[in-house]
């Protein structure tokens, strides 16, 4: 940690910081700057020593150095890799999941997941539990969703992805499922974050609508400290001023992550942009970025979807964008 103090501390004052960082069993190894004199502090520091310290008289700011998020961190650690079923996340190939926004019927299922598998997809997403943002809207079909995930998996041989809105659901969804996903508006879910960490099923943390990265890596930091190292994240759009967008993808979040934490990243240009013409573009995009991966909304009939039809992609769109990535993937150093 660094202890920045005002141009104009008195030698009494920067006395007082030095006595007080070494109280604490820490060095403190002053710089004279050409305006102000600076700590740098060797040691383990915690948030209380943090805030102590700004609150002594002639210290202008507390810069940590270290990141609070400890085993998300890249720190000392190879980007790792997460396993569901036979298909491996952060490794050479990207890995695709789609299917629809809802599971609606046992038709409309099947037919998806063997659309998207005749394509290229290497898993199927489709939510049971979806979290709609008024209460009038279809809520998923709950555990007869999952039931039919289960029969396309088995029809197919696709990882199942599926949503987990609540605490107590996430022993049912993971008896299911492949893949825990957790929604944006439920990252700081802290109690569902120490459930889906305690399951030990892979999970996919999207990032908050209005999250930091820093916030997005702490959310993540509950699943592994709560002993689950398969966490893979996903970057699907925050909020900002634009109408024209449902969000905004922020493409630059996929190489800031990859330098900030080990853990793998994908993107949702489905959520990010809530416009299908929209999620071809931002797939290369996310891939040219290094993502790890895609997962995109496709429905046999986009037009009659139960919910987010606007983005979701037709069978022959779907196929086009995979026929399409290709030369992206190849680009970035990965297969498809
Ligand atoms: C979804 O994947 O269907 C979904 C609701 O995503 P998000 O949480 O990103 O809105
Ligand atoms: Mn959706």
């Amino acid at each position: 940690m660094i202890i920045v103090m005002i141009p104009s501390a008195t030698d009494q004052q920067v006395a007082t910081v030095a006595s007080f960082v070494e109280r604490a069993g820490l060095k403190p190894h002053i710089m004279n700057g050409v305006e102000r004199k600076v700590f740098g502090v060797i040691g383990q520091i915690d948030r209380e020593f943090e805030q102590q310290a700004e609150r002594l008289e002639g210290v202008d700011f507390v810069q940590r150095i270290t990141k609070p998020y400890k085993l998300a961190s890249r720190e000392g650690r190879e980007a790792s890799t997460v396993k569901v079923g036979n298909v491996v996340i952060g490794g050479p190939t990207c890995v695709i999941m789609a299917g629809p926004c809802a599971v609606e019927t046992e038709e409309q299922l099947m037919e998806s997941a063997r659309i998207v598998k005749a394509a290229g997809a290497h898993m199927l997403r489709g939510g049971a539990f979806k979290p709609r943002t008024g209460p009038y809207a279809f809520q998923g079909l709950a555990e007869d969703g999952l039931k039919l995930l289960a029969q396309a998996r088995d029809a197919t041989g696709l990882p199942i992805v599926t949503e987990v809105k609540t605490p107590s659901a996430v022993e049912l969804v993971a008896r299911y499922a492949d893949m825990l996903q957790i929604g944006t508006r439920n990252m700081q879910n802290y109690d569902l974050l120490i459930e889906a960490g305690k399951s030990g099923k892979p999970v996919l943390l999207k990032r908050g609508m209005s999250s930091t990265y820093e916030e997005w890596l702490l959310a993540a930091e509950y699943i592994l400290a709560n002993g689950n190292p398969n966490v893979v994240l996903c970057e699907r759009g925050i909020r900002s001023f634009e109408q024209y967008t449902r969000n905004v993808l922020d493409v630059a979040a996929i190489p800031v992550i990859k330098r900030l934490s080990h853990l793998p990243i994908i993107a949702d240009p489905s959520h990010a942009t809530g416009k299908w013409h929209l999620v071809e573009p931002m797939s290369y995009a996310a891939v040219a970025a290094g993502a790890d991966g895609l997962i995109i909304e496709v429905h046999p009939n986009p037009d009659k979807a139960w919910s987010d039809g606007a983005q979701s992609l037709t069978p022959e769109n779907f196929s086009k964008l995979m026929q399409n990535l290709q030369k992206f993937a190849i680009a970035a150093g990965r297969t498809l």
